[in-house]
């Protein structure tokens, strides 16, 4: 099979296109066919080698993905080859043709949900999903802010939050990201560009503060976004490139909580939950992944430059053969 293999740790230019053994599932694994991978930003800081936990060299990057079942292992008695599947994790990496899963990684594609949008879901979906829901406790009636909502995590936050009935307020960078984000669901939107973006959406609250705020880039916000929380507010932090500075008696005031979250801590039973909560929501039409960027899977450098640059219209995707 085709698979995209790093040999060193370093820039785009290290994941390379190579032919490799298609793996072969054991008790309790599930070999997928992948149509479509999803790229998230940890691959790039894994690829570089700048992240807390690297994978032993040579490797196959990725998480997420999406296709049919090509085998399932012994003891597998959930999936049976053809079925559509996206998965949330991999033994073998999801930049490649084929890919190992554990059979508690896969979950149903549901008819509705193209392959281009499966690869969308494992990663984005289940943090916005973890961020929003579990580790913040959103409840139906309270306001949330989705900073950075125009991205692969934004997206899926801003249709989680409007599903559970919050009132929802959602940034972007670009014209056309405002455009989308409010498309999306957000009853408000803001340009994270101005600087006076906290002090609208203060003022659209009418001076109560956010209840919740779904933070994708803690290093620049954090301090400020401390200052709009309403009395119990809290912040889950998503994203963060670097350290921040907050005045802490901004919490005191508010009761206020920041929360900080990894997806990989989330316990099984709980990640269990979320994937049965997100196959509902997408074959309710509550959740529809959004696609922004496609790339072959030869141009996965390509792919991981992209996810690196400003003005984010939803996910970059991989194709490993022409969409299903
Ligand atoms: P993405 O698709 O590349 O989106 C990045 C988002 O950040 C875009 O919406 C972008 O908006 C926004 N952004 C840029 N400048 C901003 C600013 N000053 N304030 C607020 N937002 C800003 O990435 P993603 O997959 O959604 O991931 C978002 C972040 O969460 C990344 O840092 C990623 O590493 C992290 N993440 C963490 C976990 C976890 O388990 N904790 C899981 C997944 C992702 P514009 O492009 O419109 O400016």
């Amino acid at each position: 099979m085709k698979a995209i293999r790093v040999k060193e740790f370093g820039g785009p230019e290290v994941l390379q296109l190579e032919d490799v053994p298609t793996p072969q599932p054991g008790p309790g694994e599930v070999l997928m066919r992948i149509y479509a991978t999803g790229i998230n930003p940890v691959e790039t800081y894994i690829r570089a080698g700048k992240y807390a936990r690297l994978p032993e060299l040579p490797y196959t990057p990725g998480n997420d993905g999406a296709g049919v079942v090509r085998q399932a292992g012994a003891n597998v008695t959930e999936f049976k080859a053809g079925d559509r599947v996206y998965t949330a994790g991999s033994v073998t990496g999801t930049y490649a043709e084929f890919t190992l899963c554990k059979k508690e990684q896969v979950h149903p594609l549901p008819v509705n949900v193209s392959f281009v949008q499966g690869a969308a879901l494992g990663t984005p979906y289940a943090t916005a999903y973890r961020g929003l829901l579990q580790r913040a406790v959103a409840k139906p009636g309270e306001t949330a802010l989705v900073h950075g909502a125009s991205g692969g995590v934004g997206i899926a936050a801003v249709q989680l939050a409007r599903a559970h009935g919050l009132r929802v307020f959602g940034t972007a960078g670009s014209e056309e990201g405002l455009r989308l984000v409010r498309e999306q669901g957000a009853h408000e939107v803001f340009d994270h560009r101005t600087r006076d973006h906290f002090d609208q959406v203060m003022k659209a609250t009418g001076g109560h503060g956010i209840d919740v705020i779904v933070e994708m880039l803690a290093n620049v916000n954090l301090g400020k976004d401390l200052t709009i929380l309403a009395k119990g507010g809290r912040v889950v932090i998503i994203g963060s490139r670097g350290p921040a500075e907050i005045n802490p008696r901004d919490t005191m005031q508010r009761d206020a909580d920041i929360r900080g979250m990894i997806l990989p801590n989330t316990p099984p039973a709980e990640m269990a939950s979320i994937h049965a909560a997100l196959v509902a929501g997408l074959e309710e039409g509550a959740l529809r992944p959004v696609i922004g960027k496609e790339f072959p899977l030869v141009d996965a450098a390509e792919a991981h430059r992209a996810v690196m640059e400003p003005g984010a219209l939803g996910k970059i995707v991989l194709l490993t053969e022409s969409e299903k």
